[in-house]
């Protein structure tokens, strides 16, 4: 059983607080400004590292996910 980080590029508004948070699972787009979801199953180890970024988003567009093996 994992988990999987989902990212509404619509809803970023591009604060990089999940990069802060989650520095090895986000990326930002300089382009677009927008954040980029690096790995969408964040292994255990990431896992603080998942929530902190879903907790640190502003816009609330990070979610995360349990899913079933
Ligand atoms: S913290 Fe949220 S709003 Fe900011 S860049 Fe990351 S996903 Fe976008």
């Amino acid at each position: 059983m994992g988990t999987k980080l989902a990212l509404d590029v619509d809803a970023c508004q591009g604060y990089a607080n999940c990069l802060i948070e989650g520095p090895a699972l986000f990326d930002l787009d300089d382009d677009t400004g927008k954040a980029v979801l690096l790995r969408a199953n964040p292994t255990p180890e990431l896992q603080a590292q998942a929530e902190a970024a879903v907790r640190g988003c502003p816009a609330r567009a990070i979610a995360i996910a349990v899913e079933s093996a």
